[in-house]
């Protein structure tokens, strides 16, 4: 038991519940230094939502609500931190919810199906009975998708994603939204919207932006999205990491 005074509290907090994720058997054997690499810039960030990362939110939940089918992609770490947030996020924005595991192992895919399913979200994709299509000729899993969910997809949430599956993704022409803590990584440099920011304050934050763009003029939001220079983004979202460390 953690106590609330502890400096750290939050962050021990998440570190708890990777833990825990990883004991129940769903996260991949690199999940805690995924968790730990992101733990280091969100440090050096000092914890906070920063600006860039409030404008990339706004973008990409336009761009979510624009989309004909957007779909949420969720790996062990993702489900660990933020299943509750991130099931609202998607009934909020009729998002449909897609396991995407770079290490996809059927026992993991069993586990994380079960807990979006007894929280009453039955739909959830890239499940074992799920239609299975491949984006490459080489059929594993890395380049597999769900049929009705990123396959056919326009605009895909990919939080904490690994480069080579976001390359494979953006290669087939998907629009691409990433929350990730470091600016630096393959995913981040290659997405169309990318979020320097902790899955944990980033999903609510996006739920409440959707609240408050679905009544919106569907030209606000294009305009929005078309704005937005994402490499411009990244580079202020760098400068905030300079910034916090002086
Ligand atoms: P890439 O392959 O894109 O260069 P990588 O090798 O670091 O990056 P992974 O380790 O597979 O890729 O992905 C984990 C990413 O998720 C890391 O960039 C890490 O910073 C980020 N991350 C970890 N925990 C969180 C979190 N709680 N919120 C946001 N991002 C996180």
């Amino acid at each position: 038991m953690i106590p609330k005074t502890h400096p750290r509290y939050e962050s021990l907090l998440l570190r708890e519940k990777i833990v825990k994720a990883s004991e129940k058997g769903y996260l991949a054997d690199s999940a805690m230094i995924a968790h730990g690499r992101g733990e280091a810039f969100d440090y050096l960030i000092g914890e906070k939502t920063t600006y860039p990362a409030k404008r990339a939110m706004y973008v990409a939940v336009a761009a979510l609500l624009l989309s004909d089918n957007p779909v949420i992609s969720v790996n062990g770490n993702a489900t660990a931190l933020a299943i509750d947030e991130i099931i609202e996020l998607a009934r909020e924005i009729n998002a449909k919810i897609e396991i995407n595991l770079f290490y996809r192992t059927d026992e993991r895919v069993q586990i994380i199906t079960s807990l979006f399913r007894d929280r009453g979200y039955k739909e959830i994709l890239g499940t074992l009975d799920d239609d299975i299509e491949y984006f490459t000729d080489i059929k594993n899993s890395r380049s597999s998708a769900s049929k009705s969910g990123i396959y056919t997809a326009d605009t895909i949430l990919i939080p904490l994603e690994d480069g080579d599956r976001a390359e494979i993704l953006k290669k087939s022409g998907k629009n691409i939204i990433t929350i990730d803590l470091n600016p630096l990584s393959r995913t981040s440099k290659m997405s169309d919207v990318s979020i320097m920011d902790n899955i944990v304050r980033a999903i609510p934050f996006m739920t409440k932006i959707a609240k408050d763009l679905k009544t919106q003029d569907k030209k606000v939001l294009m305009d929005m999205v078309n704005d937005f220079d994402n490499e411009e983004n990244l580079k202020e979202s760098i400068e905030q990491i300079k910034i916090r460390g002086i």
